[in-house]
């Protein structure tokens, strides 16, 4: 994320940030941090703006340089609509268009050249589902014919890309991370793109399902993720007890609530090697730890709901 602010703005930018979570907040410091003037359509967590309002202040000017935003928001499990917003914002500016796919590659289809997004940025260890430690990007023709002026030194990204031609990378790579990513890769080959998303879209529904089944209600009503879901909890529930509870009686590990949402909600991940089973041991875990904590419902009425979906789609 960095990289691609350093090599696509310049001090003094006009930049626009869609800051609806901790992620978009990140672009939002970002940009604050390498003096970009930082326009922020600031929404709720778990809500997205409506593309009309994005367009309308684009409309404003001076010219825009880039628009940075997230293909998911991971602290609150919603999946931005960029198959729409992404040719709606470029059919306004011409300013660079800068997604955070970290979440967003793997679950859902990210169609880079069709849509327009000039650059995009990704990380092994959320969809590959390999260790953390190695982050790629990827960028347009016209994004890499506006390369920054500012000065930069790891992050040369032209330096990078001319290395690239002749098979060097400007730096030691980490070929461990590769390896593993090249495998990876493979496999995901072999299943295959849209069967992915596919899978990641049921593992999405099933989650979702097994959560309201239980009695919880989502965060993000509009646009739920395919890499992750959040449930509010109960406001009787603490959250940082919840998760605490998962990991030592049921050694389960749930992400709780980032920022403003810390201990009032729980996410539940459906990214990366996830598959049904672990799915259903999840909710069971989740069902059962509500339940420790004074939590009312039907004992079961998670993984039965959940089942129920599975049902329709495996034989
Ligand atoms: C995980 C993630 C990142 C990277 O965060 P780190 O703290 O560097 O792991 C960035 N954006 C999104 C949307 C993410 O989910």
């Amino acid at each position: 994320m960095e990289c691609a602010m350093v090599n696509f703005t310049n001090p003094g930018d006009r930049v626009l940030v869609i800051n609806g979570g901790k992620f978009g907040h990140r672009w939002q410091q970002l940009a604050e941090t390498y003096g970009c003037q930082t326009h922020t359509i600031e929404v709720e967590w778990g809500q997205a703006p409506e593309l009309s309002d994005i367009q309308h202040l684009l409309e404003l000017k001076p010219e825009w340089s880039a628009v940075f935003l997230q293909a998911n928001e991971t602290s609150t499990g919603i999946a931005y609509p960029l198959e729409t917003w992404v040719p709606g914002i470029r059919s306004i500016t011409d300013a660079l268009i800068v997604v955070d796919a970290i979440t967003g590659l793997c679950a859902h289809r990210i169609d880079m050249d069709k849509w327009g997004i000039d650059v995009a940025v990704g990380g092994a260890q959320k969809g590959f589902g390999i260790d953390p430690g190695l982050s790629f990007i990827a960028v347009s023709e016209k994004a890499r014919s506006r390369l920054s002026e500012r000065p930069k030194y790891y992050f040369d990204l032209a330096k990078e890309m001319a290395g690239q031609e002749s098979g060097q990378s400007s730096w030691t790579p980490a070929t461990g991370l590769i390896s593993s990513l090249d495998k990876a890769l493979e496999l995901l080959s072999e299943i295959g793109l849209e069967k992915t998303h596919a899978h990641h879209d049921l593992m999405g529904e099933v989650v979702r399902t097994g959560g309201l089944a239980m009695g919880l209600d989502l965060l993000a009503n509009q646009y739920p993720s395919s890499a992750l879901t959040a449930f509010k909890l109960p406001p009787s529930i603490d959250g940082k007890l919840l998760t605490k509870h998962l990991q030592q009686r049921w050694g389960t590990t749930f992400a709780g609530g980032q920022g403003k949402l810390a201990g009032k909600i729980i996410r539940f991940s459906h990214l990366g090697f996830t598959d049904p089973l672990d799915i259903l041991a999840g909710l069971a875990a989740l069902e059962m730890s509500l339940r420790h904590f004074g939590h009312r419902c039907t004992v079961g009425s998670s993984v039965a709901a959940a089942m129920k979906i599975l049902a329709k789609h495996t034989s």
